[in-house]
Order: C-alpha cells, then sequence, then structure tokens
C-alpha cells in the first residue's frame, strides 16, 4: 500500500484544491505535512480551534483574509484542524470553495504565484456539498510490523524496562496491528501499569483493549468465538469446503508458491435460523484466526462522503487486523435497493462499488463471509462468479441434519439422556424446522422436564414442547416458498449433501 506521505506527495503535484485528511493522529499527519512543506519550501498557515481562542479570529473571518488578499497565500499550505463544526457555516464553505476554484483555475499561477493547497485534519469525514467536488480525502496509514515494532522498542526504551524477548515482541506486534501509533502507546502504557514490565500476562489484557478499540471505530465488533465445526448438525458440504479452505490458509505461502491462489471467501445464502452465522463463528475457529464482525448498517452516515470514509475505515482496520475472518451480517441490509439495472441510492452504489472493488483487488489475509437471507435484494454483481471463491445455500435440514441438531444440543445439557431418546418420533414431528426451532424445542423440553421434578429430559417432554412451537416453515410460510426457489434457480451450490 502507498505510504500516507508518498501519497500526499502526489495529490500537492496534482494541485489538488482541498486534501481531507482522516485521522484522529493529527501530531503525526503534521509531522508529514511540515516535512512535504519543507522540502517545497512553502510556509504553513495554520488555523485551529485552540489557536482561535486565543487570536479570537474565527475560521470564517481567517479565510476572509485570504479571500482578500491572495498574495498572502504566496507558496503556503493552508492546514485547518477541528474545524468540522465550522464546516456547516455557509461563509465558510463560500471561501474555501472560492479559494479552491482559484488553485482549479490556476489563478495563482498567473499572479505569479505558486500553488497551495488547502489540508483539512480531521477524524470524521465531512465535506459539505459544495466542497465534494474539490476535495479528495486520505488517511492516515496503519503502522506495518516494523514501525510497530520500533514502537515497543522506543516505549521500553524511554521507561527503561526490560526489553520484550523475541518471542514476546512478535506475540505483541501481532496482537497490537490495526491499530494507530497513539493507540499503541496508550495500550502499553495501561500495560505496564501493574508491575513497570511488559511480559506475557499482559498479553490478555492487550488483546481486550484491541477489542475495545476497534469496537469503538462502532463499526466493527470483534466476536469471542466458541463454537466448533462439531456445533453445526448437517452443512457437510459448506463444512467440508471450509476446512479445505482454512488448510489452505494456515499454509498459505506454500500454498501460493505450488500455485493455489489466496481463498478470498464466501457468500452463504439461505433460510434464516438455520446455521449460516454458526457456520461464520465456526470457520473462525477452524482457520483459528480473530472474526471480526462488520455492521453494515452503521456504515451510513448522515454527511456526504461519510459513508465511504465508514467502509475505507472498516476496511483498513480489518486489513491491518489480518489475518482475520470478515463477517458481513446480513448483508442485503446494506446493499438493499440496489436493482438489476444498477439504480440505487448514490451513496449505497458507491459504497458498493467500494466494496467490489477490495473484494477484487483484495491479497491481504482477509477472508470474508458475507452471509444474507433474501438474495433479491443483492445487487446481482454480486452474484456474479468471481467475486466469491463459493455461493452457498443453506436450506432447512432434512432428516438426518435433524438428528444432528438434536443430537449436538440435547447432548450440550444431557450427553447421558441421548440413549434413551427416541430420535426417529423427534424427527417426524419436526418436519420444517430450522435448527433454531430445533434449539428451541430442546431447551422448551428442558423446561417441561425441570418444572415437573425430573432428574432428565425424554422424548415425551420435547415432543410436548414442539406441539406448542411455530416452526418458521408456518411462520413465513410464503417468503421461504419464495426463496427455495430462487436459490434452486440460480443454481448455487447446497451446503447440504
Ligand atoms: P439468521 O439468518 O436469522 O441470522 P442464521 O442462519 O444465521 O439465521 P444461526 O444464527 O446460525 O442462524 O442459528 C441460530 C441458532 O440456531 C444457532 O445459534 C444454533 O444454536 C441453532 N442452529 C441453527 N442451525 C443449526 C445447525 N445446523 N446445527 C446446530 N445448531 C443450529
Amino acid at each position: 500500500m502507498e505510504s500516507f506521505q508518498k501519497k500526499l506527495d502526489r495529490y500537492l503535484d496534482a494541485r489538488q484544491p482541498i486534501l481531507l485528511i482522516d485521522t484522529f493522529e493529527d501530531d503525526k499527519a503534521e509531522e508529514v505535512i511540515e516535512r512535504l512543506a519543507k522540502r517545497r519550501r512553502r510556509k504553513i498557515r495554520r488555523w485551529s480551534f485552540r489557536d482561535a481562542t486565543v487570536t479570537k479570529k474565527g475560521l470564517k473571518d481567517w479565510l476572509a483574509q485570504f479571500v482578500d488578499d491572495e498574495q498572502d497565500l504566496m507558496n503556503s499550505v493552508l492546514v485547518l484542524k477541528d474545524m468540522q463544526a465550522s464546516m456547516e457555516d455557509p461563509e465558510v464553505i463560500s471561501h474555501l470553495k472560492y479559494l479552491a476554484q482559484q488553485i482549479n483555475r490556476g489563478l495563482f499561477e498567473e499572479d505569479g504565484l505558486d500553488e497551495f493547497n488547502i489540508l483539512l485534519i480531521a477524524p470524521f469525514a465531512r465535506i459539505p456539498r459544495e466542497l465534494e467536488c474539490y476535495t479528495s480525502i486520505l488517511s492516515l496509514d496503519y503502522l506495518g510490523e516494523e514501525e510497530i515494532r520500533s514502537e515497543i522498542r522506543n516505549f521500553v526504551g524511554e521507561l527503561e524496562i526490560r526489553k520484550p524477548q523475541p518471542e514476546l515482541m512478535d506475540k505483541l506486534i501481532m496482537t497490537l496491528r490495526g491499530l494507530t501509533g497513539t493507540e499503541i502507546f496508550n495500550i502499553l502504557e495501561l500495560a505496564v501499569t501493574d508491575g513497570n514490565t511488559l511480559d506475557y500476562t499482559d498479553l490478555p489484557l492487550i488483546r481486550e483493549q484491541k477489542q475495545q478499540m476497534i469496537k469503538k471505530s462502532g463499526l466493527l465488533e470483534m466476536i469471542h468465538v466458541k463454537e466448533r465445526m462439531e456445533d453445526i448438525g448437517g452443512l457437510e458440504v459448506l463444512k467440508d469446503w471450509l476446512q479445505k479452505k482454512a488448510g489452505i490458509f494456515a499454509n498459505v505461502k506454500k500454498a501460493n508458491d505450488f500455485g493455489v491462489i489466496t481463498p478470498k471467501g464466501v457468500l452463504i445464502v439461505g433460510m434464516p435460523g438455520c446455521g449460516k452465522s454458526l457456520a461464520a463463528k465456526a470457520a473462525s475457529k477452524a482457520f483459528d484466526i480473530p472474526l471480526l464482525r462488520l455492521d453494515m448498517g452503521r456504515l451510513m452516515g448522515k454527511y456526504v462522503g461519510e459513508s465511504e470514509g465508514n467502509m475505507r475505515r472498516a476496511i483498513q482496520l480489518t486489513e491491518a487486523s489480518s489475518p482475520c475472518i470478515l463477517w458481513i451480517d446480513e448483508m442485503e441490509k446494506a446493499f438493499a435497493g440496489i436493482g438489476s439495472n444498477g439504480n440505487g441510492s448514490e451513496v449505497t452504489m458507491r459504497l458498493f462499488g467500494n466494496f467490489l472493488t477490495w473484494m477484487q483487488e483484495k491479497e491481504s489475509m482477509v477472508f470474508v463471509i458475507a452471509t444474507a437471507n433474501d438474495i433479491t435484494k443483492l445487487p446481482p454483481e454480486l452474484l456474479r462468479k468471481g467475486r466469491f471463491d463459493e455461493i452457498f445455500y443453506v436450506s432447512l435440514p432434512n432428516k438426518a441434519e435433524r438428528e444432528k441438531i438434536f443430537e449436538i444440543h440435547i447432548g450440550k445439557k444431557h450427553r447421558d439422556d441421548l440413549k434413551s431418546i427416541d430420535m426417529k418420533r423427534l424427527i417426524e414431528k419436526t418436519e420444517g424446522y430450522c435448527g433454531a426451532d430445533i434449539e428451541s424445542v430442546v431447551h422448551d423440553g428442558l423446561e417441561i422436564a425441570f418444572l415437573a421434578g425430573k432428574e432428565s429430559v425424554s422424548t415425551e417432554d420435547i415432543l410436548e414442547a414442539i406441539k406448542t412451537t411455530h416452526s418458521i416453515s408456518e411462520t413465513m410460510k410464503d417468503s421461504l416458498e419464495r426463496m427455495a426457489k430462487n436459490y434452486e434457480e440460480r443454481k448455487f451450490k447446497s451446503a447440504s449433501k
């Protein structure tokens, strides 16, 4: 990936009028800006909210002086910090637009002035619509392995504590990936408060802090996974496929050298409550890498550029946390409304475009598992071959699968009772039940047995629970039939044997 400094350098050369630097780390961004400005012999003209409390000059008046006297901008870079609140002020927008237009028209050159640029540093991309066409967004890179290593070295050096041994160092680096310099520093500070050393006992705390930081992004959540492949009843074809991909992931370098491509991901569509989410979780255990869930609903922001900014941030955070599984739950919710003719709201379309490009070009160790119920709401491009390695559909469990699901859920709490359970009767009475329905009748059956003061659960208890349950096939009959027809027509691969 091109470094932030290189990208900024290129944009400055290209005379991009306004650059929004999307970061919390303004110190770092300014460091790079100063370096580049010095190289170009440019002056930095800075406005920040804090400076303004001293100078008593609001952003509007500060910008007005340049609009009135363009000469004052000779050889300079305007750097605006914490300006979000002022970005809704029509006068501020109008001044910025005027200056951006001057840059675009090359008026400054005619006047004998060198070019200049306007740089905005802010953690959230909120660009007023009027300025959108003059603005490019840049984000600060997350730290690479070597940079994290040197952050840790600097940290222990400053505190004069023992340098971590190579093995611990590697573990620390792995755990701290996906975070910015400031975040890493803050986590390390917290980790050493217990005894002024950095050792293995600090790793769980560091992991927990990292989970919190990912959560704070509001877009991704690191899911704690207990589920294993053995906890899924049926879906043998899907499980088998996932195991094979896990095998490639575990030996990716060797596989690549052999000519095998790094797996990209899978789309699992199908009936609700039939184990799609369960498969995503169990995959995380089989691959032995963390599971990050992307909340697509949260991507949508109300400001121009905010949604794309969120998508970029989520992708960046995911890539930097690789190897990992990115689980996109209920994908249809995010991309709903993009019809076969490519219609959809502008933002949704752009978001979708960004996602497809990333999927297409992705080389990192991020395995995407997207799950969806209603594929009619998904854009057709997404279903085309090549986007995902495979598309599976999950249908209601057949007899053999229902038996396995009963075994799993009864076995979790009452393994010993399994021998006396008449599976055949349970299976017969649960035609049209999904996995979640079966789990729920097992729970209800246990409750019935408990309230009757029994020591164990019997077939009768569960049958009684079945009598009072309305399965998914009853409650959603029409939409299930429509879904089943759709999957068959599209010839997706069945997850079951
Ligand atoms: P939705 O589309 O509604 O999110 P889903 O297909 O993702 O549904 P899950 O969340 O995986 O469904 O299933 C809900 C619960 O039902 C699971 O946590 C699990 O306990 C149980 N379950 C579903 N399918 C199976 C299965 N094949 N084997 C064992 N348990 C299952």
